[in-house]
């Protein structure tokens, strides 16, 4: 439900609406808008009914909401959301470009890939320190001394960085050394995971589990917005489908549609998606010219020695490629490329 508040409401008047919605057991998510403010509520609405809250002073409607998705809804904030991540923007008309090796494998190939894509303009640097492998014999990830490596190379480089939390045992560790938490495909319905990062003070980059419908992806994100955390970036990294050419299909469709129902920026991931480099370039110019946020690409300078994800790394050269594609696409979407200050 959506109590929307007069022109003219006092503060004092939204205030006595959300103790109002607090005395009846329900969460009230106050969202201040240009115009006027709107206050969504959530919890179990069975017994709620609207005039509990028409005769309040300063309300001007309450609006039931049909979607099972609210808080991540247009309907409840229709100006798109743009996330901060380390003084880079995610959301509005900048384009965001997120690159890095699919594993933190040492310091120096840490440092060293950063340094190519931060020079040929990346944003936010990219790494698994906690490695969620389809094989127990993978390598699982440097653990620990990969979150201080990348906290290193952050030191040296200015690039924020983001980086996954496979388990709630790390989420808090992870935490305090990324700019932005990431919840894997395989984690997007780990509902006590969500609960948790909802809770851990850093943006989040969610991405769609491989067999996600758009409901299902907008009700995980719902689950970190409940529990206070707006700071919510969505990734389309490919989904399984009947093909056999590639990983995993990209769903470019879902760009529009999630940007259609959901106020969050959303990124593509072709790197995931296809698993294989020659498709990487090509994946990543549909998904700015869908109209994505922004992309996550898998870079790696010696892709044959990469401890995992390998053939789906791109090279420093084909990403400085991309990137300058990408200068040439993003005016036709009414998007830019910001560069590094
Ligand atoms: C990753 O980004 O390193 C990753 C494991 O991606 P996904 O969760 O999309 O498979
Ligand atoms: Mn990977």
């Amino acid at each position: 439900m959506l109590i929307v508040m007069k022109m003219d409401a006092t503060p004092r008047q939204v205030e006595e609406v959300v103790s109002t919605i607090e005395g009846r057991g329900l969460k009230a998510h106050a969202i201040p808008g240009a115009q006027r403010t709107a206050i969504g509520i959530t919890g179990n609405l069975g017994v709620v009914e609207p005039a509990h809250f028409e005769s309040l002073e300063g309300v001007l409607e309450v609006i039931p909401v049909s979607h099972p998705y609210k808080l991540v809804s247009r309907e409840f904030k229709s100006d798109g959301t743009v996330v901060d991540v380390g003084g880079v923007k995610i959301g509005g008309s900048e384009l965001a470009v997120i690159a890095g090796p699919c594993s933190v494998e040492s310091y120096e190939q840490t440092s060293r890939i950063a340094h190519k894509i931060k020079a040929a303009g990346a944003h936010i640097l990219r790494g698994g320190a906690y490695k969620p492998r389809t094989s127990p014999y993978s390598f699982q990830g440097l653990g620990r001394e990969g979150l201080e490596i990348l906290a290193r190379v952050r030191d040296e480089t200015g690039l924020p960085v983001v980086t996954e939390a496979t388990d709630i045992d790390v989420l808090d560790l992870v935490a305090e050394y990324a700019d932005m938490v990431q919840i894997g495909a395989r984690n997007m319905q780990n509902y006590t995971l969500l609960k948790r990062a909802g809770r851990c003070g850093r943006p989040v980059f969610l991405k769609r589990g491989m067999n996600a419908t758009i409901t299902e992806l907008l009700l995980a994100a719902e689950y970190l917005l409940d529990q206070g955390n707006g700071d919510v970036v969505l990734c389309e990294r490919g989904i399984r489908t009947f093909a056999d050419h590639t990983r995993n299909t990209l769903d470019v469709s879902a760009v529009p549609a999630v940007q259609r129902i959901s106020h969050l920026p959303i990124l593509c991931d072709p790197s995931h998606a296809s698993g294989k480099r020659h498709k990487v370039l090509p994946l990543a110019r549909a998904a700015v010219a869908v109209g994505a946020n922004g992309i996550m690409v898998e870079v790696h300078d010696r892709p044959a020695e990469a401890l995992s994800d390998g053939p789906q790394a791109i090279l420093p050269e084909e990403f400085q490629e991309l990137m300058d594609q990408l200068r040439v696409l993003a005016p036709m979407v009414d998007r830019t490329v910001p560069a590094l200050v």
